[in-house]
């Protein structure tokens, strides 16, 4: 059953949205978490099958509690999910699943958030944690495929037993993408479109992690704005994992150029080859789900959430978990605490002015 008259509510019960639980649980606001997912972890476990956390175990902790298991290993997708649902349940987070909001607007001082069900929960601030990697983008080149050719997103792949035998193309070479090309190859013809280059750094540096270096040379928490910030935003150095360009072509994966033109089942690429293709996964990022939020000043004209730092134009609406919120890891599970405790000091200093202190 969820409340109104609120202090707080944070809209979706993923990492972010628990981690700040975590540190608002430490204060004595009146919050409340509601999330539309059945279980908490089911954005985790509702990705591709093979899934395994590209983190491992010693950086993919939420705050006050250590993700057990090989801290060098790498976790499934399930196994993080149950995390998650432990970390709530251990630290008795105030979470209320199956309540999708379906409009969140003002109403005079306060926030309204309209359930599915109809119920309306009233908020003095309320946090968006809805996840920055919910909704995949589908380019407008997919209505030119003809009608029978298969086509796929990272919401509705989930392992090559499902593709029909034929030549599948995967447009997009981030980790899903590479991910997917890879363990296809092993039963289907894959061609991947690759996009603009990557900077893939070894896994292992003089014998240690990746991650462990971007942490110590603090790459990790430099700020968007500064030069070093714009650099890394731009080229995303991200461990391989086994799965460089050339990695995956001596798996038999067909690495092109990127995809410039569709017609029927023909695809062309930038420089010019061309192929026929069965099949079509789309691993093209994904953008913000915002149509449920009815306060036009938090959303560009694309639709995409706007803040800095998890402060929004509105006085009394955040953001958490957002992709360089105020680093490279704000919307990685190593990053997410950090945010969330700056969140919760600047929430507490929004409703103390606001009038009573807790
Ligand atoms: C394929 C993939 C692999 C990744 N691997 C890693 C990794 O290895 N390590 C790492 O650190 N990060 C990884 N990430 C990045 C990031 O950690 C995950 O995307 C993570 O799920 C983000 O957590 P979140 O809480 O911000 O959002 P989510 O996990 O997406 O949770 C958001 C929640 O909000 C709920 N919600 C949304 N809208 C509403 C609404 N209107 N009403 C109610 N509830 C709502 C959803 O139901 C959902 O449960 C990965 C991302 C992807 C896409």
């Amino acid at each position: 059953m969820t409340s109104s008259n609120l202090d707080i509510l944070i809209i979706g019960a993923g990492q972010a949205g628990l981690a700040l639980g975590y540190h608002l649980r430490q204060t004595s606001w009146h919050f409340q978490l509601v999330d539309g997912h059945g279980r908490i972890g089911d954005s985790w476990r509702n990705r591709y099958a093979s899934l395994r956390l590209f983190t491992p175990r010693s950086y993919s902790s939420l705050p006050g509690m250590e993700l057990s298991g090989d801290p060098a290993g790498y976790a499934g997708r399930i196994e993080f999910a149950d995390y998650l649902e432990v970390y709530a349940r251990h630290f008795a987070l105030p979470v209320v699943m199956n309540t999708t909001i379906q409009k969140l607007d003002r109403a005079n001082d306060c926030f309204r958030a309209s359930t599915e069900s109809g119920q309306i929960i009233t908020t003095r601030s309320v946090v968006l944690a809805t996840g920055a990697f919910q909704q995949p983008i589908i380019p407008a080149f997919s209505k030119s495929f003809s009608a029978g050719t298969l086509q796929f997103s990272p919401a509705t792949y989930r392992n090559p037993g499902e593709i029909p035998a034929g030549v599948v193309l995967v447009v997009g070479d981030g980790a899903t993408g590479r991910d997917i090309a890879a363990e296809l190859a092993d039963s289907h013809r894959v061609l991947l479109a690759a996009g603009r280059s990557r900077r893939l750094v070894p896994d292992y540096i003089l014998g240690r992690s990746a991650w462990w270096w971007f942490d110590k040379f603090g790459f990790l928490r430099v700020s968007p704005g500064t030069p070093l910030g714009r650099y890394l935003r731009r080229s995303d150095p991200f461990p391989g994992r086994g799965k460089g360009l050339k990695q995956l072509a001596l798996k038999g994966v067909r690495v092109m150029s990127r995809l410039v033109n569709v017609m029927g089942r023909r695809v062309t690429f930038s420089d010019g080859e061309s192929a026929e293709v069965d099949i079509v996964i789309w691993t093209t990022g994904y953008r913000d789900r915002s149509d449920w939020v009815d306060i036009p000043e938090v959303k560009d004209a694309q639709g995409q959430f706007l803040q800095q730092s998890g402060i929004s134009s509105v006085a009394g609406l955040y953001f958490i978990g957002r992709p360089w919120q105020t680093n490279r890891g704000s919307a990685l599970i190593l990053g997410v605490g950090a945010d969330a405790e700056d969140l919760a000091r600047k929430i507490t200093t929004h409703l103390q002015a606001a009038s009573v202190i807790p």
